[in-house]
């Protein structure tokens, strides 16, 4: 039986090879790195203080030196406070929904081949809807979708009388929820084949961005080989002005892949640098500079709880006050969202911008034009003129 937690559907599925454990491949043992990190400990603190606040059982929230303490984490300003708030005021808009909330509830599946297992942070049953709410807080928002089927397929057998399953994903930094609906066919389909694919590529490699969640990936020398690639970032195709869009698309997507490849080695290579500096001293640069590490403190402000001290501080003067203040239009738009009745959304938030625009309070640049990728649709015209007809 191949076992996988949830959490690492996503990896399986783009690399089975990273499920295997305690074998040796070729002669070598796989070695697994600890992924704990000051981020993983930061996330299980906010876990911690979220279960608190929707478990109605639990008899309060720590205070937050407790749970910094436990996990850890040093007793100073940090995110743990906002992303704790965001958390609730998600948790809060969706409360009705989430109705006798279990919260870290074990979750375990046998397939034929795979035992899914996972701990689901939020789960809600009320036939024939089965809800499951999973909290990140991470920075990157990454595609959790295999993640969010194993916790379908979990909750489903654990709640036999539901055949729908609705999971939210809660990005607390963004505060966003993101919503998915999967029926009981939808899921045991996706199962056969994400099983089917893990023992028919059992040991296959897929290197690419996601080798930095991988416990593997200090060892892996499939990710080695294509790190190195990725490093040649200037490429080996013949390219010039007039390559047709629709070759060079593909190779653009690549680009952008491996130069993600290439940022994220940087980050965790300055990080064991980093690291080792704070234990060890200064390293010496092979010229005449030290590298050495600087403290710098990161200060976000809470407008609603500054407010007040800000018009003291500047007596009163609205105007030098609002040009320290930004106010992010998605934020803006997620908020007008959240608390408007379903149906009225768009209508609101078009007449607010609409308001703004009127009173001259809104800035806009329609020259804005960037590239995005999107599922194929059956609208989509695959006659296109040729690159000469363009010109
Ligand atoms: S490091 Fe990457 S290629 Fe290697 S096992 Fe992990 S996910 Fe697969």
């Amino acid at each position: 039986m191949i076992r996988i937690r949830a959490s690492s559907a996503d990896l399986a599925d783009k690399c089975p090879a990273s499920q295997l454990r305690g074998a040796t491949i070729e002669g070598r043992r796989i070695v697994h790195v600890d992924q704990r990190s000051p981020e993983s400990a930061m996330g299980n603190a906010v876990h911690d203080l979220l279960a608190a606040h929707i478990d109605p059982s639990h008899r309060g929230v720590p205070e937050y030196s407790v749970v910094r303490a436990s996990h850890g984490l040093p007793d100073i300003a940090d995110d743990l406070e906002y992303l704790f708030e965001a958390g609730c005021k998600l948790f809060d808009a969706r409360r009705d929904d989430f109705v006798d909330p279990m919260v870290e509830v074990p979750l375990i599946t046998d397939g034929n081949a795979v035992r899914l297992v996972g701990r689901a942070d939020v789960v809600s049953i009320v036939p024939p809807v089965v809800r499951i709410g999973d909290h990140k807080s991470g920075r990157v928002a990454r595609d959790h979708s295999c993640q969010m089927k194993s916790y379908g397929k979990m909750a489903l057998d654990y709640a036999p009388d539901c055949d729908t399953v609705e999971s939210s994903i809660w990005w607390l930094r963004d505060g966003r929820e993101e919503r998915h609906t999967f029926s009981r066919y939808e899921i045991d389909m996706w199962f056969a084949q994400f099983e089917q694919r893990q023992v028919d590529n059992r040991g296959n490699y897929g290197p690419g961005p996601d080798c930095s969640w991988c416990s593997r990936r200090t060892g892996c020398d499939a990710r080695r080989e294509w790190i190195d690639e990725a490093l040649s970032i200037v490429p080996r195709y013949e390219i010039s002005m007039g390559t047709d869009p629709a070759v060079l698309a593909p190779l653009i997507a690549e680009w952008y892949d491996r130069k993600r490849a290439v940022e994220k080695e940087l980050v965790e290579q300055s990080t064991r640098i980093r690291e080792w500096i704070q234990e060890n001293g200064p390293l010496p640069m092979g010229d005449d500079r030290m590298l050495d590490v600087q403290h710098s403190v990161n200060r976000a402000i809470d407008p609603l709880k500054a407010w007040d001290t800000l018009v003291d501080a500047f007596e009163g003067d609205y105007r030098s006050l609002a040009a320290c203040i930004k106010i992010r239009n998605g934020k803006l738009q997620d908020e007008i969202m959240a608390r408007t009745p379903t149906g009225e959304k768009k209508a609101v938030y078009l007449a607010v911008i609409g308001h703004l625009r009127a009173i001259g309070a809104l800035t806009e640049d329609h020259g804005n034009i960037s590239l995005r990728a999107r599922k194929r649709k059956e609208s989509d015209d695959s006659s296109r003129p040729a690159l000469d007809a363009a010109d």
